[in-house]
């Protein structure tokens, strides 16, 4: 079977981890060690202050939104077309999603949608980079200042991208980041709040680790949680920092062979790469054009070939547990991310395919779809 995605790690990666067994630091309250290494690695990378690592992009998510004090009542603003993480985030605070459709283009929030979205309860916008191209951040940046918000950015899938050259993760008050196994880099589980704001870092930081305070350690102002990330998993993602660009320029590769092989192909709506902006095609997702043969159909002649692919995400007012808490309703229409919802999927993604299987990958799509 060729993968949707695997990762890439080496040698120093396991070099550092064998240090951290050694020497028997192996948590997350280790200090002056790999955790605040791989801290300031990414926060080099993005632009940022400070960092905040934690156990996921998830986590990382939830700690940026309670970093800021948003709590019931507040609403957050997310697109629906998501991975489902980035509106969980609002919700373990009492918080709203609410949900923004996305561009019919780039897949991401639309921009000119949001407005409309925006109440006296709206606290923060949190636009997501999705499979690797950013945001139109400009435009959502100058919303959020007029409507006094913040910005979280969701560039879980997207580290390394650039939008007008500045690094994604960097452009909002807080940027998060995950490095979960199929992210650009991984750790194996893990994440990263990213700021500029000593206060939000510090929060972040009170906040990740039961707010335990610095003056009397056992007196908790604050609902903490423990969303340490280990020094193991520090020690793997200092590594694999230094791997990021390559990474990088693998999946853009990856991505302009699967173009060059399927741009002809009128069925298929495939990735774009905005004027301003560095994609970083964390996944190669196509659209069907048409409603026949089905993506059910042809995923599964994909998979008898040992082709795994991915549906796209399911929009996010759909799902059954937005619905039962009444956050969406069946009526609520927000047509591009259903349509991305029903008609796409990705191809296999990981850094390391060769060009042998591009060519077998993009054969088979072309037969499924009866094209020569
Ligand atoms: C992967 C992902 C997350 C969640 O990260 P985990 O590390 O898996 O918890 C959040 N948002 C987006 C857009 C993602 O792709």
């Amino acid at each position: 079977m060729i993968p949707v995605s695997a990762p890439l790690i080496g040698e120093e990666e396991l070099e550092n981890v064998v240090d951290c067994i050694k020497r028997g630091e192996i948590s997350g309250t280790v200090k002056d060690d790999y955790i605040e290494k791989f801290e300031s690695c990414v926060c080099q990378q993005c632009g940022k202050k400070y960092g905040v690592a934690t156990t996921s992009g998830t986590t990382a998510l939830a700690l940026a939104v309670a970093s800021l004090n948003i709590k019931s009542g507040d609403e957050v603003i997310v697109p629906a077309f998501t991975n489902i993480a980035t509106a969980f985030a609002a919700v373990y605070v009492g918080a709203k999603p609410v949900f923004v459709d996305s561009e019919a283009l780039t897949w991401n929030i639309d921009p000119n949608k949001i407005e409309e979205k925006i109440t006296s309860a709206t606290k923060a916008i949190i636009p997501v980079h999705i499979y690797g191209h950013p945001a139109d951040m400009d435009s959502i940046m100058k919303m959020a200042k007029k409507h006094n918000i913040y910005v979280i950015e969701d560039a879980a899938e997207a580290q390394g991208a650039t939008y007008k050259d500045k690094a994604v993760g960097g452009i909002g008050h807080i940027g998060c980041f995950s490095f979960y196994a199929n992210k650009l880099i991984t750790t194996g589980e893990g994440g990263m709040v990213v700021t500029d704001d000593i206060d939000i870092a510090e929060k972040a930081r009170l906040l990740r680790n039961l707010a335990f305070s610095s003056r009397e350690k056992f007196l908790h102002k604050y609902i903490g949680y423990n969303f340490r990330m280990t020094n193991l998993q520090a020690a793997i993602g200092v590594a694999q920092m230094k791997r990021l660009e390559t990474h990088c320029n693998m999946k853009r590769q990856i991505a302009q062979k699967y173009h060059d092989r399927l741009s002809k192909v009128p069925k298929l709506q495939l990735p774009v790469e905005m004027a301003w902006a560095k994609n970083v095609y964390w996944m190669y997702g196509v659209v069907l054009r048409q409603e026949t043969p089905t993506r059910d159909d042809i995923r599964t002649k994909l998979e008898a070939k040992g082709i795994e692919t991915r549906n796209f995400f399911r929009p996010l007012h759909r799902q059954p547990a937005f619905l039962d808490l009444g956050i969406s309703s069946k009526e609520d229409s927000l047509p591009v991310s259903e349509l991305l919802g029903q008609r796409g999927f990705y191809l296999p993604s990981g850094p390391a395919l060769s060009d042998t299987q591009i060519d077998f990958i993009c054969d088979a799509l072309k037969e499924c779809l009866d094209v020569n």
